[in-house]
């Protein structure tokens, strides 16, 4: 991480030698004063856990009432060191129509989040995508990657590796179904670097989302290398971080992981206008400022908030959070037409299940559930709602910012203090942005 150098100086000066010399003093030494808290980690030990890091030795009720007492047995497969639960509140946005090669119907769908305007804008892009017919969504693809990484001593011997490795890929599609009923090995990439190979292996994963799947066929086919393999790697990692997991990284973005999804909408002029507060031409506008200050900034793809929606879908619906990392990655386009706005996103790492990890807890279940989206069958049509909830973002943040609603939206739902924002022009001159219509005939003006 670059610092500009006033900028270093400026703090470094101010920590070390500033105001009070010696500020830090020696709180960054290791510290060996015997006075560590151990938790204990059987899994019923949760009064326990308590006695050890409450002040008083006593249950913050907040966080381990009856129900989260009582639903202690569900969360044994999802938690370790078990203290109590969240709540985090869910609210549903929609429906939205979607017309996919998998999903197919009005999804009223549930957002966990304690972010305010997140909901309500997405129910806004929601109900314009439904008002113009629904959007189009197609699965691309489906895929999640495991890349363990093998050292040779010379590059003669990893080469000789990957050979023997490429002609043993029908064992290796046994090997992975010896430990999975749904998981198939689909295809293996090879990277040679030196005397290290990285092998990309892709799997097939059913309606799970599949990382432990994907992590313990790996493992099994590293155990056949080991025994097999003629020339025997001096050493090799499960996972030698080229999959992809769990980051931002343009090898995904560019070949996808888990199941990639691109969506599409039309929406005419007059709902434009009518539901979003401006016209498909500043929306293509504003497309074009930001696409270019994404590219400026240095982002992998282009979009606005993936994010947002994900992480609350992911939440609501008991997917990994932790791969929007990887998930809020992909390319949106808005586009003004003869009739009104295109719109499209393209997410090429939608990490989703409908089984296994945290899906069939309760609460979690019953999100799935309410889509009609709980169980097996059920994941590529889930991959496409989340698309179809990331263009309603994508819809509705574009909007206000093209209205100049963008911040008093948010002192409306966070603050309750709309009128405490100035408001801001879009247009510096011409038609007001408050009146949609006239903008849309100085637009026309322009053309
Ligand atoms: P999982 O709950 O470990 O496995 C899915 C289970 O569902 C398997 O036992 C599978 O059986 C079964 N299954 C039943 N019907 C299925 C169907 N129609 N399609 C697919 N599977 C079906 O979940 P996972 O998806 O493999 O892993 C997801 C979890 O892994 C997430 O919670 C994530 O946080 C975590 N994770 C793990 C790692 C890691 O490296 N271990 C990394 C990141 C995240 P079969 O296997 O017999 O088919």
């Amino acid at each position: 991480m670059l610092l500009p150098r006033h900028r270093a100086l400026d703090h470094l000066q101010s920590l070390l030698r500033g105001g009070a010399p010696g500020l830090l003093g020696d709180r960054l030494e290791p510290r060996h004063d015997g006075t560590v808290r151990r938790i204990p980690t059987d899994r019923d030990a949760v009064d326990a856990r308590w006695s050890a890091i409450a002040p008083d030795g006593a249950p913050d009720r907040a966080l381990l009432d009856e129900r989260a007492r009582a639903l202690a047995p569900a969360f044994a497969r999802n938690i370790e060191n078990y203290v109590g639960a969240l709540t985090v509140p869910v609210g549903v946005a929609g429906p939205v129509r979607v017309n996919g090669s998998h999903a197919a119907g009005d999804y009223v769908v549930p957002l966990a989040t304690t972010e305010a305007a997140l909901v309500a804008s997405i129910n806004r892009g929601a109900s314009v995508i439904t008002a113009s017919g629904g959007c189009a969504a197609v699965t691309t693809n489906e895929l999640v990657s495991r890349a363990p990484g093998f050292a040779f001593a010379t590059l003669r011997d990893a080469g000789a590796f990957v050979l023997w490795v490429l002609d043993a890929i029908p064992h290796l599609r046994h090997v992975t179904e010896s430990t999975t009923r749904h998981g198939r090995l689909a295809d293996v990439r090879v990277s040679l670097e030196g005397n290290h190979v990285y092998l990309v292996f892709d799997f097939h994963t059913g309606d799970a989302s599949g990382q432990n799947m994907v992590t313990i066929a790996t493992q099994a086919i590293c155990a056949y290398i080991a025994d097999a393999s003629p020339v025997p790697p001096l050493y090799g990692f499960l996972e030698a971080n080229h999959s992809g997991d769990k980051k931002a990284s343009a090898q995904s973005f560019t070949s996808g992981r888990g199941r990639s999804v691109t969506a599409e909408v039309h929406v005419p002029r007059a709902l434009v206008l009518e539901r979003l507060h401006t016209t498909p031409e500043m929306l293509a506008r504003y497309f074009t400022i930001s696409a270019i200050g994404g590219v400026l900034s240095g982002t992998i793809g282009v979009q606005g908030h993936y994010a947002n929606a994900l992480a609350a879908l992911y939440l609501a619906t008991g997917q990994d959070v932790a791969c929007v990392a990887e998930s809020a990655v992909g390319v949106t386009r808005l586009e003004a037409t003869a009739d009104g706005l295109y719109a499209a996103v393209t997410l090429p790492n939608l990490l989703v299940g409908t089984v296994g990890g945290g899906t069939g807890l309760p609460a979690q279940r019953a999100c799935l559930a309410t889509m009609g989206l709980a169980g097996e069958g059920h994941a590529s049509a889930l991959a496409e709602v989340c698309a179809a909830v990331a263009l309603a973002g994508e819809l509705s943040i574009t909007a206000a910012l093209c209205a100049g609603e963008f911040a008093t939206a948010h002192a409306r739902f966070a603050r309750g203090t709309p009128a405490a924002v100035p408001t801001a022009p879009v247009v510096f001159a011409g038609a007001a942005p408050s009146d949609p219509v006239a903008l849309a005939e100085a637009e026309a003006s322009h053309a």
